[in-house]
């Protein structure tokens, strides 16, 4: 009797015939696989779990890419390039890397494209681990570092970058939102001035997530995220990503990666795939939200002020109308005090005080006390964190639940 789906077969029973059945059961059961799938095209790319690769001939070895890609997972996994072709594709770049964490991926271009002899521009503030990376490491390997502070510099930010220029400035860096005081700089403006002087450009959008923008449009040489935000979008991976104008950066952060290992999971690409299918619904449903609460907080009587990058009252406002439409889910407000932003956070019943962002519920958190907070400021955190400043990541909850929790929490301090 022939079955419509006839079983799988043993590819080494096949290959050795009779002899198979003279084997121990421990060496059956190491030698015992499966015929690789053929003609078989899964809907979705499934979790490749495997450390190597079979090898059909030595000669394999030497093809180009060993004839398939594939041979060991650091260097090559198909689940984790399905994702890269993906986040290429909504970046408009020629080439995406996937790796373990943001900062995994930040650091991968921080020493590739600068050396003993270089020195950088890094617009502030940034994300905290990156800065501490800065500071505790890359200096250590000789990168001189200008530090220029978006929210000080305000609409002088481009003479400011133009007047830090160096014969060995290689690269300019900015995060789209500074992190975490939400300022917003001139990328338009900075992209211009780091070209005109050779440099490479930049750019963290891990606070407005590719669907929001695509600063490869514009000129960015090198895209950085935190897919452990927006990406995956559901607080469930690490993850982190680079998205290259130019081919050629690609190869040199490829082959990079072959060896310091810093590439991302299959399991967590999956996860990431999974998120990513959901990017612009979620991006759209919280930017939303983000400015019917950034309206309502901007009216209250107890927030001194808002920042969120809808509002036209954010000074940057306008530096972001010029790349997007919508203006993602991350905000900053003052509620004047430390004890008052503490005593608010501690008293939210639906809202998470919790660090990280970019994931389906809100989340709040008081920077001073948590991720921006004391470590920083002996390390020579070069910007200010106003005390009694919050950063809030709005999520998919209805915004008027958000708001009464808000309020009532308000009510308290
Ligand atoms: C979280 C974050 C990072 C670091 O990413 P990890 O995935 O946590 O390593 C870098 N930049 C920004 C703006 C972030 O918010």
């Amino acid at each position: 009797m022939s079955f419509p789906f006839p079983r799988g077969q043993n590819v080494t029973e096949e290959k050795m015939g009779e002899d198979f059945a003279k084997l121990h059961v421990c060496t059956r059961i190491q030698v015992s696989h499966a015929k690789p799938l053929e003609n078989c095209d899964p809907v979705v790319v499934p979790i490749y779990q495997t450390t190597a690769y079979r090898f059909k001939t030595a000669a394999q070895w030497s093809e180009p890419n060993h004839g398939s890609n594939y041979c060991y997972q650091r260097c090559g996994n198909p689940t984790t390039e399905n994702v890269e072709v993906i986040i290429n594709e909504i970046e408009q770049g020629q080439g995406t890397l996937l790796y373990s964490s943001g900062l995994a991926a930040g650091t991968a271009v921080f020493l590739e494209f600068l050396d003993s002899k270089s020195h950088m521009i890094c617009m502030i503030p940034i994300y905290s681990g990156t800065f501490t990376f800065f500071v505790d490491t890359l200096v250590r390997w000789g990168v001189e570092i200008t530090f220029i502070d978006v929210d000080a510099e305000g609409d002088n930010l481009v003479q400011a970058v133009e007047k830090a220029m160096k014969p060995n400035t290689k690269l300019v860096f900015c995060e789209i939102f500074g992190n975490p005081t939400v300022s917003i700089p001139d990328v338009l403006g900075t992209i211009e001035v780091a070209h005109k002087h050779n440099a490479i450009y930049l750019i963290d959008t891990t606070f407005a997530s590719p669907y929001i923008v695509q600063p490869i449009k514009f000129g960015a040489d090198l895209v950085l995220h935190s897919c452990s935000k927006y990406l995956g979008g559901h607080t469930d991976i690490i993850g982190g990503c680079v998205t290259c104008r130019d081919e050629a950066n690609w190869g040199r952060l490829k082959s990079q990666q072959l060896t310091t290992g810093s590439s991302m999971s299959p399991f967590d690409a999956s996860l990431l795939a999974r998120g990513i299918k959901t990017l612009a619904i979620r991006l759209d449903r919280i930017s939303d939200n983000a400015m019917i609460v950034a309206q309502h907080l901007e009216k209250h009587p107890k927030v001194k002020w808002v920042k969120y990058p809808g509002l036209e009252s954010h000074p940057g406002h306008k530096y972001a109308n010029q790349m997007m439409s919508k203006f993602s889910g991350m905000m900053a407000f003052d509620v004047g005090t430390a004890e008052k932003a503490t005593k608010l956070v501690e008293n939210l019943r639906i809202i998470v005080h919790s660090i990280s962002l970019g994931g389906t519920e809100s989340k709040i958190e008081h920077p001073l006390s948590m991720s921006h907070g004391k470590q920083l400021i002996t390390k020579g955190w070069p910007g200010t964190i106003p005390e009694g400043m919050l950063r809030f990541s709005i999520g998919l909850e209805n915004p008027n639940d958000i708001i009464v929790d808000l309020d009532q929490a308000l009510e308290k301090i």
